[in-house]
């Protein structure tokens, strides 16, 4: 083995020594009904929310676009990688966000490190929620600003960081729509508030909001009623509720230019794939009109909700949340990690989320619901949970 290749290892088993060495476990199929190791397993940690990833309408559109448009971009956006279809994409996300203009990306991760990276000096300040997504955070460190943390979903911690920074330095206000570990939602009319008091731009991040929230699931802002004009920033993914992959910033006119020319993650990219913008565009009319999806989502979430807090298991707290991620918090990793194990022999996949994703002392099941689910994949869930918890609680 040479240096490098030993130092490489040193640090595999440095990992391991942690517990905290990552693994991955290949499926066979899609959607909630999966196998994993020829296993059928029913699946409970997905982000495909309202189960449109595998929808004939949305997986024919994505066939039919690659047939017309081609399977890749083939270059960037600013080289010959754009299609029209990326415009009528772009032209209907601004509608449905109620923004000016909309700017596609190839991940949502891009798209947070290309935002904040383009708008914001070495010399800036990006202050975000404690919880924010590790993109927002590492899409400060790229701009070299100096990142401030408020404690999660607490004002006057904000309001604190934003008293100390002069009014003339260059601010920008971060923070999730819905967090992603703890399935909670910003209140983002309270954030708009500080950020217009404090005259600094709000960014949100409403990867696990949009589709999902909302009468016409326009996300977190629709569900509070808040004008989209309150957050000049606002950034979508796809491959969540709207089962596809890539991403988009919704804003002014000035800002999408604005990222045109200087975020680096769009710029020196291969552009999202023609195809999967055609299904998105395909999902995006399902989402826009049929509301029965969001509303057998929101049944399930209150079903559960219900008869989890009935059963009282053991060792388990459910995260007080009223949107598909229902994060049950366990604290010790050891036991989240066993009560996975515990629930894939029952033929439920439910990963457990360890620290350093969330903080120590609070790892826990990510549960999330789709409308996929039905009733009776409702049960087993409850059944092997029920049957998990009360195993391992001596
Ligand atoms: N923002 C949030 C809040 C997320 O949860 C995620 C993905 N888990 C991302 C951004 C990144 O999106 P993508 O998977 O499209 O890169």
């Amino acid at each position: 083995m040479n240096t490098f290749e030993r130092a490489l290892s040193h640090q595999l088993e440095q990992q391991r020594s942690t517990g905290h060495y990552r693994q991955r476990r290949s499926q066979s199929d899609a959607g909630v009904h999966t196998r994993i190791d020829g296993r059928a397993m029913l699946t409970f940690c997905s982000n495909d929310y309202l189960g449109l990833a595998t929808h004939p309408r949305v997986v024919e559109a994505m066939c039919e676009g690659a047939r017309r448009y081609g399977t890749g971009g083939g270059a960037s956006h600013l080289v010959n990688g754009h299609q029209q279809i990326h415009d009528r994409l772009e032209a209907r996300l601004a509608q449905w966000t109620g923004h000016e203009r909309a700017l596609l990306f190839s991940s949502g991760y891009k798209a947070n490190l290309g935002v904040i990276s383009a708008l914001m000096p070495r010399s800036g300040h990006v202050i975000h929620d404690r919880l924010n997504h590790a993109s927002l955070l590492d899409g400060t460190r790229l701009s070299g600003a100096r990142l401030h943390r408020f404690d999660h979903a607490s004002f006057s911690s904000a309001e604190q960081i934003l008293a100390r920074l002069a009014p003339a330095s260059d601010r920008l206000l971060v923070s999730d729509g819905v967090f992603s570990m703890d399935g909670d939602c910003a209140d983002v009319d309270a954030l708009a508030a500080l950020a217009r008091r404090h005259e600094v731009p709000l960014m949100i991040d409403d990867a696990h909001g949009l589709g999902v929230l909302g009468t016409h699931g326009a996300g977190t802002l629709e569900a509070q009623n808040v004008a989209p004009a309150e957050v000049p920033i606002l950034v979508g993914t796809l491959g969540k509720a709207l089962g596809t992959q890539g991403a988009f910033v919704a804003g002014s006119h000035t800002l999408i230019e604005t990222l045109i020319q200087f975020a680096r993650p769009f710029i020196y990219t291969t552009s999202l794939s023609p195809a999967l913008t055609a299904a998105t565009l395909a999902s995006l009319d399902i989402v826009q009109t049929e509301p029965e999806r969001r509303a057998h989502l929101h049944h399930l979430i209150r079903r559960f909700r219900r008869e989890l807090s009935t059963l009282a298991l053991p060792g388990i707290t459910l995260m007080p949340s009223e949107t598909p991620i229902q994060p049950l918090l366990i604290g010790d990793e050891h036991k989240a990690m066993a009560l996975s194990a515990r629930l894939r022999d029952e033929g439920v996949l439910c990963t457990a989320i360890r620290p350093p994703t969330v903080p120590p002392g609070t790892s826990r099941l990510r549960v999330t619901l789709s409308a996929a689910h039905t009733e009776t994949d409702l049960d087993q869930l409850l059944s092997a949970l029920e049957h998990g918890c009360r195993a391992l609680t001596p």
